[in-house]
């Protein structure tokens, strides 16, 4: 990707283009310009463009293509007079790319230089696995208990937490599945293996305990992947032997404090950056997503690849329109044809509900100047880096692959962070345009914004600011070494990210397309 950014001091007005086959371009100067401004170019805006929307650089007639990132964004509904603010109304989404004549393993980019003696200080676990926090988790089966845990939480953290400095902290794995849910439908088995992966988490260290009611049907030993009958991992509220409240709380404190003591015991040493799994999102994207943040991410993505750890990428919907330009990276036509059956399964489940992938863009997204889905994409995958396609991984499903890989979920910010979780994510990469204060309780979500101002204004949420790449003070490649380097830090707990700071945590948003009865 070839990348232009013109530098003339801040005050100037500045456009960026992405590839020169580029007839738009995107205005860098927050709050954009006004009728009558001249870039250095020469080219005169005709109208007012906010920052973050597109510029014509050249005419483009009604029904030509308008190519951004150097591939199709759409075409033009109606004659766009070059230096006219291309609208979103002026746009028309390009038809998504057939999946059946896509290239396969076509293009394998060869592996990388290895980058070698790159650690942190994670929490080793019994299988292997490395966490970067040392968490109590408490599973659970339904979410009819949710309420009681929440009370027990309160007692932990007040009672227990304090005689376990090492651990970090206690929290529960709450949901609405469980109950009133069609468990035998095709479909069940996503939400099922999310909960029985999530309690597998690298920052649990492998101590599961299960908080049930008794008649839900989500069986607490499928949850466990155990078999039927006494476990002493589960505690069932409807036991005969507790009565009443009390009881009850007193059993999960007694389960917990067990637990408390083992995980007590763990301590960070130093591990290979190898051991690493790394989620990457963005949420709130705007247009510069594409240029800054998410390119930055490219990069960075590229050196952990390099370092030997796992890195994920998700948002079907966002990859979707340019599956084309990813299934040639696939390591094998395997890993290709795995890609193309994600896609089609997520068509097919759009399909299902009466909805196609139009339905992503938020309005935030096109107030911050994205037209639609295919601009969105293109500048979504550029999160992906350069690195061959290792592995593809269901929803919920659990890595078992190093490298890059694709792990399928929505784009919905805490759908796709549960998901990840459960795929074994020990941090997550967020970037926003538009600013999210989004945060996970199970793992560090680092935020990384696409433009200054935003980084400025939400100087106590944002912990990263890619936005000096639009100013020209910072390169790609600059921005992406910081940022792996500030990833080692916080995986090894000597930076705390913002979210963590003030314990901004979503709730664990499970993806169910199965039927709820
Ligand atoms: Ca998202």
């Amino acid at each position: 990707m070839q990348k232009s950014v013109i530098k003339p001091p801040a005050q100037l007005p500045r456009y960026i283009r992405i590839s020169d086959a580029d007839n738009v371009a995107i205005v860098v100067n927050d709050f954009g310009l006004p009728a009558g401004t001249v870039f250095a170019c020469g080219l005169t805006l005709s109208e007012r463009v906010p920052q973050g929307h597109k510029v014509a650089l050249a005419d483009i007639a009604e029904g030509a293509d308008i190519v951004r990132y150097g591939h199709v964004i759409g075409t033009a509904t109606r004659h766009i007079a070059k230096g006219r603010w291309v609208e979103e109304s002026g746009v028309r989404l390009p038809a998504a790319p057939p999946m059946d004549q896509i290239p396969l393993a076509t293009k394998v980019p060869l592996p990388m230089p290895p980058l070698e003696g790159y650690t942190f200080e994670g929490f080793r676990n019994p299988d292997g696995s490395v966490g970067t926090k040392n968490l109590l988790a408490i599973s659970t089966s339904v979410q009819c208990v949710a309420g009681t845990l929440d009370y027990a939480i309160k007692l932990i953290r007040r009672d227990l937490l304090p005689r376990y400095p090492n651990v970090d902290d206690v929290i529960g794995l709450t949901h609405s599945y469980g109950c009133g849910v069609a468990i035998n439908a095709p479909d069940a088995v996503i939400p099922i293996r999310t909960l029985q992966n999530l309690a597998r988490n690298p920052n649990f260290g492998g101590q599961a305990m299960v908080v049930g009611l008794g008649c839900e049907k989500l069986a607490p030993e499928v949850l466990l992947r155990a078999p039927a009958g006494k476990n002493a991992d589960i505690m069932s509220l409807q036991d005969e032997a507790f009565t009443g409240f009390g009881p009850m709380v007193a059993s999960i404190l007694e389960m917990a404090e067990a637990r408390l003591e083992i995980l007590n015991r763990r301590h960070r040493e130093t591990c290979p950056a190898s051991d690493l799994v790394v989620g990457m999102q963005c949420g709130g994207s705007d247009a510069f997503s594409g240029v800054t943040a998410n390119p930055a991410l490219g990069f960075t993505s590229d050196l952990l690849v390099r370092a030997g750890a796992t890195v994920m990428f998700s948002e079907v919907t966002e990859v979707r329109d340019a599956v084309h330009l990813l299934t040639p990276r696939a390591v094998n036509v395997e890993v290709a044809r795995a890609l193309i059956r994600e896609m089609d399964w997520y068509d097919t489940y759009l399909d299902r509900g009466g909805a196609d992938r139009s339905a992503n863009t938020t309005p935030g997204n096109k107030k911050g100047g994205l037209a639609n889905i295919m601009e969105k994409t293109l500048g979504s995958i550029a999160k992906s880096g350069t690195a061959a396609i290792s592995g593809v991984l269901a929803p919920g499903e659990k890595a078992n692959t190093k490298g890059l890989l694709f792990a399928a979920t929505p784009a919905s910010d805490f759908v796709c962070g549960t998901l990840q979780l459960a795929s074994g994510i020990t941090l997550q990469v967020f970037t926003t345009g538009r600013g999210t204060p989004y945060g996970l309780a199970a793992a560090p979500v680092l935020k990384v914004s696409t433009r200054t101002e935003l980084a400025t204004r939400w100087h106590d949420l944002i912990d990263f600011d890619a936005g000096r790449i639009a100013a020209g003070e910072a390169s790609i490649a600059e921005t992406g070494w910081e940022l792996f380097r500030l990833i080692l830090e916080v995986a090894s707990g000597r930076k705390k990210v913002w979210a963590d700071h003030w314990g901004i945590h979503n709730a664990l948003t499970l993806f169910n397309p199965a039927p709820i009865t």
